[in-house]
């Protein structure tokens, strides 16, 4: 058993409090006199400088806030190359020894949490609740993964019956890609690649070409921590890097979040089997939702209309866990709309340093290009029934939208737009809104709005969802409080920080011994 002490879920700052928010804006003019940020590619001990990828602050896109190498197809081989040494060594030590690791590299963040919340700040405009949310996820992901990697090391019990002695282990796969999103820049990658390196495997990054710098801090983390650089490597770069690395026959293990199309693209390519290849790949995907919010007639709306806008617009709505649709009984459904355009009109579109910002800048202008395309959409198919207009000129910043009445085979009910756009559909009872949550190709969260046990149980039956909140908003998932991850096209359902995860990155052996002696040998 570990002497770690139990696990616990790492505190978020308390932002209400004056002196930390001035902490807040002294790292964060810290961070500011570092910037640009180089991020080299990293295999083993080695390092290679660049200049070809930039990412920039997407509330101020001629801020350069990090400057990238772009990997090469021979450094992708090179970095799986190195891994697979790694793998040798990384594999031999302890489980313990290698839980050490993660642990001083939780520590190594927890040290600098307030500049690499800012640089999340900078890099991904998350503003400062989720970016100090996002640091502290990562480091829970090192410290529950490292102590559920000791714990599933042990093996499972087995019958036992005189003369035989069975014994089942996990061991590591060998190399595990990890390609990674830029929305959750350091806890996803950080989720991914931990609970990797903590059951013995060795790990090759790409991280999403938006959040390099994020990526670095990482990479940073994990090395100081004492994973040698053989067992992790740094391949900055855009989807043809990612892409190379999952068809490279070396790798044995994908870790991908991201988007349902990219994810259903690598399931594919990871099928192909190259010559000389001795094993199936395995995918651990998470990829994206059209995530409803159920509101039955006889819901709390005071409850219901905070959860719901929180849910649709905190870090303008580019979560993967977001609300997308809200599926409102019809009796209660004008009030319910009313009282949701009331809350969406004052939410304040700002930059994602300024502590009063509900809506931050969207990623990049490709985003905010597609979110208003689906506004247009449903400008022309559908009601309007609240936008926030009054937004920064300079920055990709997306009006806060609600709309209503929109067609059943709308493209903005039924496809992820992931931005702060957020759908309502007036339906006639729950089994309706149960009919039209299970004709959706996605199931990654939920949520319902009720007040009959049987109107939840009911609900909990039917959903497809991979994560139902009840009651409440349907973001911001803990590690060992909310196993995350979706079913059907919304991923593999592996539930990133709980009991299951680990079991991905292993596999099983079992060794059956003889234990009737037929004489001794002395
Ligand atoms: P993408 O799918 O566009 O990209 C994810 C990663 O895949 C990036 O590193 C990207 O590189 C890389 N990539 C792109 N094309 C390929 C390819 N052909 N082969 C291999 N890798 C490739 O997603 P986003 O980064 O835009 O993230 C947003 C999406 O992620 C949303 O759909 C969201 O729902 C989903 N998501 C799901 C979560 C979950 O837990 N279920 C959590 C967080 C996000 P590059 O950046 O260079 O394009």
């Amino acid at each position: 058993m570990s002497s770690l002490p139990p696990f616990a879920n790492e505190p978020v700052l308390e932002l209400r409090r004056a002196p930390v928010r001035a902490q807040l804006q002294d790292a964060h003019g810290r961070l500011s006199r570092t910037l640009p940020l180089h991020v080299p590619v990293m295999i083993g001990a080695g390092e290679r400088i660049g200049e070809q990828l930039h990412s920039t602050d997407p509330g101020d896109p001629d801020n350069v806030v990090a400057v990238a190498a772009l990997a090469t197809d021979s450094e992708v081989s090179a970095a799986v190359e190195e891994a697979e040494r790694g793998f040798r060594s990384w594999r031999a030590r302890s489980a313990e020894d290698r839980a050490g690791a993660l642990i001083r590299a939780a520590a190594w963040l927890r040290e600098r949490r307030l500049e690499i919340a800012a640089l999340e700040v900078r890099e991904c405009a998350k503003p400062w609740p989720e970016a100090d949310a996002d640091v502290c996820e990562a480091i829970d992901f090192l410290e529950y993964y490292a102590r559920g990697a000791i714990e599933l090391d042990a093996g499972p019990p087995l019958l036992q019956v005189p003369g035989e002695r069975n014994d089942m282990r996990y061991g590591p796969r060998g190399v595990v890609a990890v390609v990674a999103p830029w929305n959750f820049p350091l806890a996803i990658p950080c989720g991914m690649t931990s609970a990797a390196l903590a059951t013995g495997n060795a790990v090759v990054l790409k991280p999403a070409e938006q959040s390099p710098g994020c990526a670095l801090m990482l990479i940073q983390a994990l090395r100081a921590g004492g994973v040698p650089g053989s067992a992790i490597s740094l391949l900055p770069g855009e989807g043809d890097v990612g892409a190379a690395l999952v068809a490279h026959p070396g790798v044995h293990t994908i870790a991908f979040t991201g988007s349902m199309p990219v994810g259903v693209a690598i399931a594919r390519a990871a099928a192909e089997i190259a010559p000389g290849q001795r094993h199936l790949k395995r995918v651990v995907s998470e990829l994206g939702g059209k995530n409803c919010v159920i509101v039955d007639s006889d819901a709390d709306l005071d409850e219901a209309v905070p959860g719901i806008v929180s849910s649709a617009f905190v870090y303008a709505g580019q979560k993967c866990s977001a609300a997308a649709r809200v599926l409102v009984h019809e009796a209660i459904a004008d009030q319910l709309i009313e009282r949701v355009a009331g809350a969406v009109s004052v939410l304040v579109v700002g930059q994602a340093d300024q502590l009063g910002t509900d809506v931050p800048p969207v990623i990049e202008q490709s985003a905010k290009e597609r979110v208003d395309r689906y506004a247009a959409i449903a400008r022309e198919s559908g009601r309007i029934v609240a936008r926030v207009d009054d937004v920064p000129a300079n920055g990709w910043f997306c009006p806060p939208t609600v709309a209503a009445d929109l067609p059943p085979d709308s493209p903005v009910l039924n496809e992820e737009i992931f931005g702060p756009l957020l759908a309502i559909d007036r339906v006639k009872n729950v089994e309706h809104a149960c009919d039209i949550v299970d004709a959706l190709p996605f199931a990654l969260t939920g949520g319902l709005f009720a007040r009959d046990p049987a109107t939840v149980r009911y609900v909990r039956e039917r959903s497809p969802v991979g994560n139902l909140y009840v009651n409440r908003g349907i973001t911001g998932a803990m590690v060992g409080r909310q196993p995350f991850g979706g079913n059907r096209l919304s991923g593999t359902g592996a539930k990133a920080g709980g009991p299951d995860y680990l079991r991905q990155f292993v596999e099983p052996h079992v060794v059956t011994e003889n234990t009737m002696r037929h004489g001794l040998v002395v």
